[in-house]
Parts: C-alpha cells; sequence; structure tokens
C-alpha cells in the first residue's frame, strides 16, 4: 500500500526493479525458500548476463567472470558515489561508498573482509576498494600524490609476493592486510600495509606447473642488457635451477616484460630511489646465484664447492667476503659447553643450509620491502584518524600434494570463516535473544572445532608440531604424524591412512594425515613439516649476512639475532600469533564482507560449472545467510537516533517528543506507512525487516 506523507509517496517497492532485471540481485528477496538450487539458479543467470555481483543483505557476493567487464574506472567510480545500496546495480563500488560513508557518519574504523578460494578474486576486489577509497574525495596535490602511491604499491608487492600457481596465475602467496587513513573531513592522509607470512618454500622449490615468485621472471625478460650484465644473470630462465620447476609452464600467460616496465613506473611512483632499487636487485640475483651454487662430495664424505663462479658472483652483488661465504655453506660452527667446534657438513646438510639462506634473504627482502612502502605511505599529519582497513589473504587452497604452507593458508581461512560466522550468524542471533525479538533460530556448521584443532594450547596441530622441534635428533616429520595420531586420533576431523576404514585407507597415504576442513578435506604431506616449522638458518650465515656491506642485507639481518635468547618461536607460533593479532584489529572494526566465488576451475571466461559453484556456496555458508537474513531483520537502530533521524515525517513528533523513545517511533512509523510484518520493536531498538522500508524512509526524509 503506498502512503502519502505530504506530498511524499513511499514506495517499498520501488528501488528493487530498478535497473537490474536479471534474477533477484539482492539473494534476501528470492521468492521461493532459500535453497542451494535456488541460490545457484539466480546467481548463474546473473553471470550468464555479466552480472557478476549480487548481495545478501549488506553481504556481497563476486563472481570471477575471467574477463574483462569494462564495469570499473573513473565513470563508474563517480556513478556509485554517495548513492544508497540499492539504487543501483550491485557492486564492489557500491560496497565501497556505503563503507567510506559508515566510515565519515560516525568517524568509526571499517574493514573489509575479502574471502574466497585461491583464484576465486579477492586480490582483484581489493584493487577495486583501493582505487574507489583513493578516488573518493576532491582532488589536491597532497591526496594526488598519495593516491598514486596507494596505486602503485600493488604491482610492487604482486611482483614479489605473487606466483604463477595451478590455481591461479597471479595467486598471492602472502597475507595483506591494508588500511587507509582519513581524516575527520574524509580524506585520505595515509595508509599502512601489515604482511603475513610469504610462502617462502617457493623460492627454492615449485611444483609442477608452477612459477616462482614472479619477480625473478620479469627481471630476466625486461631488465636491460646492461643490468643483466651487471648482475650476472642471462636471460633465459632455464639456466636457474631456482626458476625452472619440473614440467613447468613454457609458455606463460603472463607477460613478464610490461610487467616488468609497470613495476619500474611504480617503484618511481612510491618513492624509491635508484641506489635502492639497484641494491634490491642485486639482493634477487644474489638469490637466483645461491640456486646455482653446487656442491660436491669430497673423499671423506662432505660437501665442496669446487666450481666457485657463484660464490665469486654472490659476493660482490652483497658485499661479503667470498671465503667466509664459501665457508658457511659447507661448514657449521657449534659451541659445545664454552668451545666453538667446527664440523664440516655433508652434500645434503650444505644443499640445506643454502636453501634456507636463500628463503631467509628473500623472505627478509620482502619484509624490507613493505616498510618501505609503509614510510611512503605513512601518513604525515598527527590527531585521530578513522582507518577502513581490506584484507587480501591467499585463499583456501588443496593440491595433490599439500605441506606445512597450505595448514597455514587453509588454517588463515578458517579464522576468517569462524569471524564471519561468529559476526553474520552468532552475534546476530544473541542480539535477537538480547532485544527480546521472537526468533527462529536456524542451524549451521560452526567451525571453530577445526580452529580448535590446529591452534589449541597443547592439543593443537601446531603445538603438537612444535613439541616435536623441541628434540631435534629423536624426532622425524613422521614420528610427528604418530604423535598426531596418539593425541589427537579421535577428532572428527582428523584422519590418517592407519586410522581410516577400508575406503579412506586408499585416499590417504601414509605419510599424510587429512583434516577435514570447513571447506573441504584436504590431505597434508608430513614431509618436511619440523624442518619448515623450525625455520633453521645456521649461525654461521647469519653472521656473514650481518657483516654485509649491501645495505638492504645489512638491514635484513641484525647481529642482535645472533644471541639466541632473541628467537621469536617457531614459523608456527609466530603465525599462530600474527594471526590472533589480525582478528584482533578486525573485531575492533566495522566489518563488511565481500565473498568471492570462483566459476570453474579452469580459469575460463563464461564457463559456470554448477558443481564447483554450489561446492563454494555450501562451505561459504551462503544458505544460512540468506535463511538468518530473511528469518531476521536487514536494520536495527536505536530508538533514540532513529527518532531524532526522522521525527520530522510526523506531526506528532515534530519538532518534539516529549514521551519515550519508543513510543514516538511506534507513532512515526505508523503514520508513514509502516505496515505491521515490515518491524518489530526490540528492548532498545527498532528492527526493520528490508533495507528498501529504511530506504524509502530516508528518502522520504531527504525530500522533505
Ligand atoms: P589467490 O588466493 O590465489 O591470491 P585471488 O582470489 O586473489 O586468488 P585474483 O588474483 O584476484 O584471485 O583473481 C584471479 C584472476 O581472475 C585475475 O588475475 C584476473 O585475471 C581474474 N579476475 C578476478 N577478478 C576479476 C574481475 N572482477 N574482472 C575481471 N577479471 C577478474
Ligand atoms: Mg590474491
Amino acid at each position: 500500500p503506498l502512503q502519502v506523507v505530504e506530498g511524499v509517496r513511499i514506495d517499498p517497492s520501488s528501488r528493487l526493479t530498478a535497473r537490474d532485471h536479471v534474477g533477484v540481485q539482492d539473494l534476501i528477496l528470492l521468492e521461493e525458500f532459500s535453497s542451494e538450487e535456488a541460490f545457484l539458479h539466480n546467481i548463474s543467470l546473473r553471470f550468464a548476463s555479466g552480472l557478476v555481483y549480487t548481495y545478501i543483505g549488506s553481504v556481497l557476493i563476486s563472481i570471477n567472470p575471467y574477463k574483462d567487464l569494462g564495469l570499473y574506472g573513473p565513470e563508474y567510480i563517480n556513478r556509485y558515489q554517495g548513492v544508497h545500496f540499492y539504487e543501483l546495480p550491485p557492486h564492489i563500488y557500491a560496497l565501497s561508498d556505503h563503507v567510506y560513508r559508515a566510515m565519515r557518519s560516525e568517524y568509526r574504523d571499517q574493514c573489509i573482509l575479502i574471502t574466497g578460494e585461491s583464484g576465486a578474486g579477492k586480490t582483484e576486489a581489493s584493487k577495486k576498494v583501493l582505487h574507489f577509497l583513493s578516488n573518493i574525495c576532491e582532488a589536491s596535490p597532497s591526496v594526488d600524490s598519495l593516491r598514486n602511491r596507494l596505486i602503485h604499491s600493488n604491482p610492487i608487492l604482486e611482483a614479489f609476493g605473487n606466483a604463477l600457481t595451478l590455481c591461479n596465475d597471479n595467486s598471492s602467496r602472502f597475507g595483506k592486510y591494508m588500511h587507509i587513513q582519513f581524516d575527520f573531513t574524509g580524506t585520505p592522509v595515509g595508509g599502512h600495509i601489515l604482511n603475513f607470512l610469504l610462502e617462502k618454500s617457493r623460492v627454492v622449490l615449485q611444483h609442477g606447473g608452477e612459477r616462482n615468485f614472479h619477480i625473478f621472471y620479469q627481471l630476466l625478460a625486461g631488465g636491460r642488457e646492461s643490468l643483466l650484465d651487471r648482475l650476472g644473470l642471462a636471460r633465459d630462465p632455464a639456466r636457474y635451477r631456482y626458476l625452472v620447476s619440473v614440467r613447468c609452464a613454457k609458455i606463460s600467460p603472463l607477460n613478464d616484460v610490461e610487467n616488468w616496465r609497470v613495476l619500474q613506473e611504480a617503484f618511481h611512483a612510491v618513492g624509491f630511489d635508484e641506489p635502492q632499487i639497484e641494491t634490491l636487485f642485486d639482493v634477487i640475483a644474489s638469490v637466483i646465484h645461491l640456486g646455482n651454487t653446487r656442491y660436491t662430495t669430497s673423499p671423506t664424505g662432505y660437501a665442496l664447492i669446487t666450481d666457485s663462479t657463484e660464490i665469486h658472483v654472490i659476493s660482490k652483488l652483497l658485499d661479503i667476503s667470498e671465503e667466509t661465504l664459501e665457508s658457511a655453506l659447507t661448514k657449521k660452527t657449534i659451541s659445545a659447553s664454552g668451545e666453538e667446534v667446527v664440523s664440516p657438513l655433508g652434500p645434503v646438510q650444505a644443499a640445506h643450509a643454502r636453501d634456507a639462506l636463500a628463503k631467509a634473504i628473500y623472505e627478509r627482502a620482502f619484509s624490507w620491502l613493505v616498510g618501505q612502502l609503509n614510510n611512503s605511505l605513512a601518513s604525515k599529519e598527527g590527531g585521530r584518524h578513522a582507518v577502513i582497513g581490506f584484507l587480501d589473504i591467499y585463499g583456501f587452497e588443496v593440491f595433490q600434494h599439500n605441506s606445512f604452507e597450505q595448514l597455514c593458508i587453509n588454517y588463515c581461512n578458517e579464522k576468517l570463516q569462524q569471524l564471519f560466522i561468529t559476526h553474520t550468524l552468532g552475534t546476530e542471533q544473541v542480539e535477537y535473544e538480547a532485544e527480546g525479538i521472537e526468533w527462529e533460530s536456524i542451524l549451521y556448521f560452526d567451525n571453530k572445532i577445526i580452529c580448535d584443532l590446529v591452534e589449541q594450547k597443547h592439543k593443537g596441530i601446531l603445538a603438537i608440531l612444535d613439541e616435536e622441534c623441541l628434540r631435534p635428533g629423536e624426532t622425524t616429520d613422521l614420528s610427528f604424524l604418530e604423535k598426531l595420531e596418539g593425541k589427537i586420533g579421535g577428532h572428527p576431523h582428523f584422519l590418517t591412512h592407519k586410522l581410516g576404514d577400508h575406503k579412506n585407507r586408499r585416499e590417504i597415504k601414509r605419510d599424510e594425515f587429512q583434516l577435514r576442513h570447513y571447506a573441504g578435506e584436504v590431505n597434508y604431506n608430513v614431509k618436511g613439516f619440523l624442518d619448515k616449522n623450525q625455520d633453521l638458518l645456521l649461525r654461521n650465515l647469519k653472521e656473514v649476512m650481518c657483516g654485509a656491506g649491501n645495505m638492504i642485507i645489512k638491514e635484513c639481518f641484525c647481529p642482535q639475532e645472533l644471541n639466541e635468547k632473541k628467537w621469536p618461536g617457531t614459523i608456527g607460533a609466530q603465525f599462530k600469533s600474527s594471526l590472533g593479532k589480525l582478528m584482533e584489529i578486525l573485531m575492533s572494526k566495522d566489518p563488511s564482507y565481500v565473498r568471492c566465488i570462483k566459476p570453474n576451475n579452469e580459469k575460463q571466461a563464461d564457463a559456470f560449472d554448477d558443481t564447483v559453484v554450489r561446492h563454494q556456496i555450501k562451505y561459504l555458508g551462503l544458505v544460512e545467510s540468506v535463511r538468518v537474513r530473511r528469518a531476521g531483520f536487514a536494520y536495527r537502530r536505536k530508538y533514540h537516533f532513529f527518532l531524532q533521524r526522522y521525527k520530522s515525517l510526523c506531526p506528532e513528533t515534530w519538532p518534539h517528543w516529549r514521551g519515550l523513545p519508543a513510543e514516538g517511533v511506534t507513532k512515526l512509523v505508523k503514520y508513514i506507512g509502516y505496515e505491521p510484518e515490515d518491524y518489530k520493536m526490540g528492548r532498545t531498538k527498532i528492527f526493520i525487516r528490508h533495507a528498501k522500508i529504511v530506504f524509502a524512509t530516508e528518502e522520504a526524509f531527504e525530500k522533505k
């Protein structure tokens, strides 16, 4: 029914059909009861028409189109600024704008959580958010300069932190939480990047069909002749052990030459100077050369470096002494009861030490790079800032062979799913209860049980792994597996070959354990777990690095760490604690969600694989979110605030309402024509079922 309020017509349904006729643009509005199939059908219809965005209330679903839809750029950024969520077709810009307005209206910190499996489009989405937010206010020299630096930080991070994998040609191999700071006028004044656990094992080894980090190939393909000469490098990656995996994709879909050019531009835009860039490539080249350092075995069985060509180049690039480097790569010093004993390394140990050094150098150079970007983005202004953060992290992944890195990545995704669940499903129900709103509770799978399985003190997988690492010499990867079986063998989400029944036994190898993650089963091979978790870099090598003349290496390796008491803990423990801190950061802000979906596993445009998508809908808990939202209320507001804003719409509440706020609100909404099923009155808040009602009210208010 239409109501006339002093010449303003409120038509709650008018907005929704606007401009966007295929499927429903908000899945809460699905006619039939929200089943998985209805959900799937709706988004596949939209996908076929090039509509890759859909809402569930305020959650944005984004399906990777794998092609340029021409939906972005300045014109779209303008169009989506300052409009209500429902006025235009769903878009990542609409969400960004909504978040920006929310930040401004209450000056509260916001965060946008972008999740989905590898290749689903998280990094692309985060770039769109960044573009939108950095273009949001009037141009001025300082805003332009910050925008320029923010936008150019991406190609740098991607060149060094992304790689071609089987799931994604440009897969993020590190986690990134970036925030933009705004002053009280809503102008961006600075930014900051937090990086998480880089998958450094990739530096020395890649699985079949995958590549090392982009930067290596970009350097070889795009670097000038004179640069490569100085670095002692040839163009062909096939000459370098670290750069060619078995069955490496011969023809890369990536344009390394073009990306190299973009990278150079980015370096200059964020303010790197020539000497810094040169030093950085000295470091990168030294990693490549380390990979080609070969050992022979002496008659007594020890490692020898017979051809010191590589050592010579590395020493020059890093400005270290050739002899000390060679010695540190073939010998180790142990201090035993106050005395130092030097013992030679076997060839396997030596190769191991070399790889550990390459990984350490690369990882630390990456963190150094992030540090430089942060210097460049830092706000020059003091005072309080509100921030909008956005999280783009490696997505859930399952390969043929999954190792410690996948465990960390997938554990991280479990934590994010947990956050989503508590926020959208759990908190929602808790609030209805607190407000005394009648409510039919909805069952959903709570993945806390899996988070606990990984991270619990003493009993969690990471804790058990740490324990095994404490007894070097006595333990192996396989003894770790046995320990797991002994301690958590009965857990419903954990399985091994030995524990499995007839069917599982074939699926799980003897050196694997299986976790039933929220997003599916993954078999982890325990080989290398102990090493990767301990991340040992021999003391001698650290010493050599601490004495380097190369400025970046000097900054990355500080002499204090030679003091063993400063040991930062195992990789697993460090990761767990940095994730814990991240969760705290995220929980202290108002969250918004982008749930990315991958339409097929072939990286193909125009292909919508029902099975692949159905699986994601299921594990992302999307249908449950629709149900919770449908059963619930899209919008809620404290009586006092609601009345304050809209009191002018009703003669009885205008200009002052003297009674209880709740009574004033009742009078007001009855007057403007809310139907009884549109809203409920809680203890302190009014709950409005559909956002469209709120928008119609808001519009009436604005027209007044
Ligand atoms: P990972 O977890 O591996 O980092 P991801 O979720 O970050 O994966 P992206 O790198 O964002 O995935 O996307 C993979 C590829 O899909 C992109 O390189 C791009 O080719 C394509 N793609 C993603 N989003 C879009 C989009 N909105 N429009 C066009 N192409 C896209
Ligand atoms: Mg990514």
